[in-house]
C-alpha cells in the first residue's frame, strides 16, 4: 500500500488514477512493470519470516507481485472491499472462489442466468466433488428462500444478466444472504464497480472477468474477487498453491485501463442508452431490453442500485431464428465477436452461438428467444453505431 493511496475521502476516478505502487529509487512516474517470478532476501532471518509470513512482502509472483498489487488496491479502493486476489482470466476467479469455500456436499443457490462457463461448472464439474446448484429465476426471487437448506453455503448472481439484461435487486438477495448465514457472491463484470458495488447491498465476495470493461480494449485475460479479509484469505491459500496467478504484464495493462475506468464507462452508458431509445422505435425489433430503459421490467431496481444501465443492449428481431441471422449477416462495422465490453462495439446471436450447446428449453429459460441479439455497445460514435444496426434491420 503506498502513501499516496492512505486518503479515504478520496473519490472513484481519483483512486483510479492514483492509487500506484510505491515509487522505486528511480522515482519513476507511472508505475513499471514488476515482470519477475522471484524476490531476494537480505539473510536468513529474513527470509524465514517472510516464509512464516511474520513479514508482509513479497516472495514469489504465484503469491503477490508488486504490479499485481496495484492492480488488486485499485479494486478494492473501487468495490469498497478490504482484500483481493488476481486471477488470470474471470473464470480462474470463478473457479477458486468456490472451491476454496466449499466442502464435499456442500449446496449453492445460484441465479439460473449466469455466465456460460460458470453454468457448465455447476452442473457438469460440481457435482463430480458432491457440490449441488439448485436455481431460481431472474424474476422469481420469492423463490430464493425455498431453495436454502442445511448444506447451503452461497447465494451466487450476476446483474445485470448475460446476455438477457435482467436486473436482480441486490438488497433483498443481501438480505436473504445475511439472514440464513449464507457467503453471498456477486459476479460485477457487467456492472463494473465505477456503476454498482454490490458490498453496499450486503455482497460478501466480489468477482470480476478483468477482460471485459476493465481493460476494455480487448487486449487481456484477467480476473478477480475481492471481500472481506477473512474469506480472501481462504482464496488466497488456495491459490497460492494451485497457481491461477494473474501475470504480471497484465496486471500492469489492467491497471493502467482502470485509470480511465470512469470516463469509459460513461461513455458505453451514454452510446447504450441511445441506441436501446432508437430500437424502442423501430417496426422491425419486437423488444428492447436495457436497465436504463423505462419499459424494463426492473427499471427502477436498476436505478436503485447503478449509476447508469451498462454497455449490454439485448432487443429481438422481428421473425425468429432467421430473421436474427439475417441481421448478423448483414451488419458491416460492428463485429461479429463473443467478447464484450470493449472499445468497438460487438454484436451477437446468443442462440446459435454462445448458448448454442444448451438446449432450446434450457435457453428460454434463461431468457434467449431464437431471434435475440445482444450489442455491447463501444465507443465508436453513436452515429456510425447507430446506422449500421439500422441498415442490418433494414437489409
Ligand atoms: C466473461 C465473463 C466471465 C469469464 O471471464 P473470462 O475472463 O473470460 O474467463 C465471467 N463472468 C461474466 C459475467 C463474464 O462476462
Amino acid at each position: 500500500m503506498t502513501k499516496e493511496s492512505d486518503n479515504n475521502t478520496r473519490k472513484f476516478e481519483t483512486e483510479a488514477v492514483r492509487t500506484q505502487t510505491e515509487r522505486s529509487q528511480f522515482l519513476e512516474h507511472s508505475t513499471p512493470m514488476y515482470l519477475t517470478s522471484s524476490f531476494v532476501f537480505e539473510d536468513a532471518e529474513d527470509m524465514r519470516a517472510s516464509f512464516a509470513e511474520e513479514k508482509d512482502r513479497n516472495i514469489y509472483s504465484r503469491y503477490s507481485n508488486p504490479t499485481s498489487t496495484e492492480f488488486i488496491d485499485k479494486v478494492c479502493k473501487m468495490e469498497g472491499a478490504e482484500a483481493g486476489f488476481a486471477f488470470a482470466s474471470g473464470m480462474a476467479a470463478v473457479y477458486s472462489t468456490f472451491v476454496a469455500l466449499l466442502e464435499s456436499g456442500d449446496h449453492i443457490v445460484s441465479c439460473k442466468s449466469v455466465f456460460g462457463s460458470t453454468h457448465t461448472l455447476f452442473t457438469q464439474f460440481f457435482p463430480k466433488w458432491d457440490i449441488s446448484t439448485s436455481y431460481f429465476d431472474v424474476n422469481d426471487l420469492d423463490a430464493v428462500e425455498g431453495l436454502i437448506t442445511s448444506k447451503t453455503k452461497i447465494i451466487y448472481a450476476e446483474t445485470p444478466t448475460n446476455p438477457g439484461v435482467d436486473v436482480l435487486d441486490l438488497e433483498l438477495l443481501g438480505k436473504i444472504a445475511k439472514k440464513h448465514g449464507l457467503i453471498f457472491i456477486i459476479d460485477n463484470c457487467f456492472a463494473t464497480p465505477y456503476l454498482q458495488q454490490p458490498i453496499k447491498f450486503g455482497a460478501d465476495l466480489i468477482i470480476h472477468s478483468g477482460t471485459k470493461l476493465m481493460d476494455g480494449q480487448g487486449r487481456v485475460l484477467a480476473g478477480i474477487t475481492v471481500g472481506s479479509h477473512e474469506l480472501m484469505d481462504k482464496i488466497y491459500r488456495f491459490a497460492r498453491i494451485t497457481g491461477p496467478a494473474l501475470s504480471p504484464f497484465n496486471a500492469w495493462v489492467l491497471s493502467k485501463s482502470l485509470e480511465t475506468l470512469a470516463l469509459r464507462v460513461d461513455r458505453h452508458c451514454s452510446n447504450a442508452l441511445a441506441l436501446a431509445t432508437f430500437l424502442e422505435d423501430h417496426p422491425k425489433v419486437e423488444w428492447v431490453k436495457y436497465p436504463f430503459l423505462k419499459s424494463h421490467a426492473k427499471y427502477e431496481i436498476a436505478k436503485k442500485q447503478m449509476k447508469a444501465g451498462g454497455c449490454v443492449v439485448a432487443f429481438e428481431v422481428k421473425g425468429g431464428l432467421k430473421a436474427g441471422k439475417r441481421f448478423f449477416d448483414s451488419i458491416k462495422m460492428l463485429s461479429l465477436s463473443a467478447n464484450l465490453g470493449d472499445s468497438r462495439s460487438i454484436v451477437t446471436h446468443p442462440a446459435s452461438t454462445t448458448h448454442s450447446k444448451l438446449t432450446t428449453e434450457e435457453r428460454r429459460a434463461v431468457g434467449i428467444s431464437d431471434g435475440m441479439v445482444r450489442v455491447s455497445v463501444g465507443l465508436e460514435h453513436i452515429d456510425d453505431i447507430v446506422q449500421d444496426i439500422e441498415q442490418a434491420l433494414d437489409a
